[in-house]
């Protein structure tokens, strides 16, 4: 699976890191975690990470110190602040750091690996947004959320990779072996159950609206419409 990016998490609350970077990997992100600011900051000088999800009350040097060290090097890196407390959001919000959004302690892991994505895609710029559309499936490439006409799915990564790659070439039927190849980088000899294990998984969530056809003798096809 192509990874997302490298993510630098400065969480000084294990549990939280350990969770976060738990979602986050799932997600398709590479994770690097610091537990104080110090090395939070020296660890976005190294490795360069996509995105910063900062913790405000870190040991050594706060969270706000790390974010105005990064700018005050031309270093914009979006960041993603979380904050125990409100008042903190005003504090934060009103330093012009560049701060690309913040989430407030507690948190869904879950949003918080929507609001990493959000704040890539708008770093990344426009361009990446398009939208499919099969078989009551809406699908947005950019920002990687699927919808139903029931309502947003959450897939896997790999789900929605498999899901994109079929929708992107509609009407096209493909053998297990060359979606193996396509969206997991693997060879056939690996065994091609995986891929009929994926698909069974994308149609329980996609219900009476999956675009997802079976070829007998085949493989699976995406409807054109
Ligand atoms: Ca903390």
């Amino acid at each position: 699976m192509e990874s997302r990016g490298l993510v630098l998490v400065a969480e000084d609350d294990a549990a939280i890191a350990e969770l976060v970077t738990l979602y986050l990997r799932r997600d398709g992100f590479g994770v690097r975690v610091e537990s104080d600011g110090r090395a939070a900051l020296a660890a976005a000088r190294q490795v360069k990470p996509v995105a910063v999800i900062l913790d405000i009350g870190l040991p050594l040097m706060d969270g706000i110190e790390v974010c105005r060290a990064l700018r005050a090097e031309g270093d914009w890196t979006p960041v993603l602040f979380v904050t125990a407390r409100d008042d903190e959001v005003d504090r934060v919000l009103g330093l012009e750091l560049g701060a690309d959004d913040y989430v407030t302690k507690p948190f869904s892991p879950r949003e918080l690996v929507a609001r990493v994505r959000t704040v890539l895609r708008r770093a990344n710029g426009p361009g990446a947004a398009e939208v499919l559309q099969a078989g009551g499936t809406r699908l947005d490439l950019g920002a990687r959320r699927v919808w139903t006409e029931a309502g947003e799915v959450a897939l896997t990564s790999t789900e929605f990779d498999l899901l994109a790659y079929l929708m992107r070439r509609p009407g096209q039927v493909f053998e297990r072996a060359q979606l193996l190849s396509a969206v997991w980088g693997y060879s056939a000899a690996a065994g091609t159950r995986t891929v009929d294990v994926h698909v069974a998984q994308l149609r329980a969530k996609l219900g009476a609206f999956s675009p997802i056809r079976t070829v007998r003798g085949v493989g699976y096809s995406a409807e054109r419409q």
